[in-house]
């Protein structure tokens, strides 16, 4: 498929069922990260265009949450539907602005349809109450509203679920948003503005406003007295930022940050599905997830076992354009990324850790491209271990004791995900509980899914995304006391 065919016209602000320019004509390019070129210019949202948005969707905040669940809940359906419909279209779009693989592709285009499905069943699920009050007799009717207008910030490293995410239980719920994509992705989320207004999204419903004033515009929009919901996804960093922000306005903050997930394999693990589940872990998007394995803590016994399976795997991943077949992995999302995935690497050598495979990055002669690489006998004060990777590198390091392996596990301020592999269900359940994470993995590489809560503790977010917890972080509890 041409590149033009896949982009089309989808490169305006998408406000109020329309496209159109910046106020001021502005516009910013979108690279491919394989290739280093130039693939789109989008427009580049202003002040003013964000007032326009948000004006967009407080007007069609009163109908849309007057539709009756199924009725929204159909038409999340259709988006579902008209999503699978089009996978080849959508997930080309996903590795052209974002670089992964066409397999990773398909699969982040799957998982981002399913939270269209899923929240459309989920939101006919809004229960309330109706209970006596203990003391006085009278009726206490609690029921769950819709929020209001919705304020909503995407990373670049999933960027059609990251938004679908967001969107499908914020329009499932009754609320109308605004969604700012990341700057380095936003096609794919303008093109699934299109294909919700072809499965009958009203206008104003959901706009969706790129801009590089990242942080000017999205102020702007937290400050609207008419935001009832801002939910966010990307770094640590700027989560806390946004924090201090919604305090001042007393708006209800859902922040999905970062992580330093561990991967532990005990003694008595099958070593052949911890190192599949590893594989998964670590090189879903070249490493660039927030679930991502991050720190590898081998049983002693083990370790050199599954080292060797480990390497031997990852040095067999094809590197390349993520267009091309039988590519694996594809090219981080830009040239710091890159360099600091080479730096945690140098770093960790330099204080001791050997190279099992990969190190370095690879010799295409353009693009973001870094080998798939394990480190072992890495030292306790390597950045790496500290520090969120967000690349293909995979650090391991040996312990004995469970008891220490947990503590060091935990000795993060994040708090997302984590991995167990043991062959002792009733061990690996009560570790689990040890571990303080939102999500953890045992025995499966593999955690997300749009019915699970998503989310994590500590400094990795607030708040819960997919699951009925999704749909509940845009309705407002509102309780009627009466007497019959
Ligand atoms: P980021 O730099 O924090 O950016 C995320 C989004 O925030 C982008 O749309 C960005 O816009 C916008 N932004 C940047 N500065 C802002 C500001 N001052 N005010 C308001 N918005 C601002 O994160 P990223 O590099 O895109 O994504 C990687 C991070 O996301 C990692 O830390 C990863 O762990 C995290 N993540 C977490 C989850 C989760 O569910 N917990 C999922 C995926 C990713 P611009 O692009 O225009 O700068």
């Amino acid at each position: 498929m041409q590149h033009d065919a896949i982009i089309g016209n989808r490169t305006g602000l998408f406000i109020n069922g329309a496209w159109r320019e910046a106020s001021d004509g502005g516009r910013f390019e979108v690279t491919d990260p394989a290739t280093e070129t130039v693939i789109a210019t989008v427009a580049d949202g202003t002040l003013d265009d964000a007032k326009a948005a948000m004006d967009a969707a407080a007007a069609a905040l009163p109908a849309w949450s007057a539709r009756s669940p199924r009725d929204r809940g159909e038409i999340l359906r259709k988006a579902y539907e008209l999503m699978l419909a089009q996978e080849d279209r959508f997930a080309t779009l996903i590795t052209l602005e974002n670089g992964k693989s066409l397999t990773d592709a398909r699969g982040e285009l799957r998982y981002a349809a399913e939270f269209f499905r899923w929240f459309g069943e989920e939101g006919v699920r809004n229960l309330g109450q109706l209970s006596m009050a203990p003391a006085s007799g009278a009726r206490m009717v609690v029921q769950h509203k819709a929020a209001g207008v919705a304020v909503l910030i995407t990373p670049w490293n999933f960027p059609a679920a990251m938004g679908t995410r967001k969107i499908a239980p914020a329009i499932a719920a009754g609320c109308t948003c605004v969604l700012k994509p990341a700057s380095e992705t936003p096609l794919t989320m303008l093109a699934i503005a299109e294909l919700l207004t072809e499965a009958g999204v009203p206008a104003g419903v959901v706009n969706i406003l790129p801009s590089r004033k990242s942080g000017a515009v999205v102020s702007q929009m937290l400050h609207d007295p008419r935001a009832r919901v801002v939910s966010f996804t990307g770094s640590t960093e700027v989560g806390r930022q946004l924090l201090r922000e919604a305090a001042d306005c007393v708006i209800n903050p859902r922040m999905e940050l970062g992580g330093n997930a561990p991967f532990i394999v005990f003694e008595d693990a099958d070593i052949d599905a911890a190192v599949e589940g590893a594989m998964i872990a670590k090189m879903r998007n070249m490493g660039e997830a927030c679930t991502a394995a991050n720190r590898f803590y081998v049983h002693e016994a083990v370790h050199d076992a599954f080292a060797e399976k480990f390497a031997a795997a990852m040095g067999a991943l094809k590197v390349g354009n993520g267009l091309e077949p039988g590519v694996a992995v594809g090219p981080l999302v830009n040239e710091s990324a890159l360099k600091k995935v080479e730096r945690f690497v140098e770093d960790a050598v330099a204080r001791g850790a050997k190279v099992l495979t990969g190190g370095k990055r690879t010799s295409h002669n353009a693009g973001h491209f870094f080998e798939p690489t394990v480190l072992t006998e890495v030292p306790d004060d390597a950045e790496c271990l500290r520090d969120e990777i967000f690349g293909p590198v995979a650090p391991i390091q040996r312990f004995t004791s469970e008891s220490a392996v947990i503590d060091a596990a935990n000795s993060t301020e994040y708090g997302l995900a984590a991995y167990i592999y043991t062959g002792d269900l009733k061990r690996g359940l009560r570790l689990c509980e040890q571990l303080e994470f939102g999500m953890v993995g045992l025995n499966r590489g593999l955690i997300s899914d749009p019915a699970a809560p998503f989310g994590g503790v500590k400094q990795s977010g607030l708040g819960r995304e997919g699951a009925h917890d999704g749909l509940m972080e845009f309705l407002e509890t509102q309780y009627v006391a009466t007497n019959w």
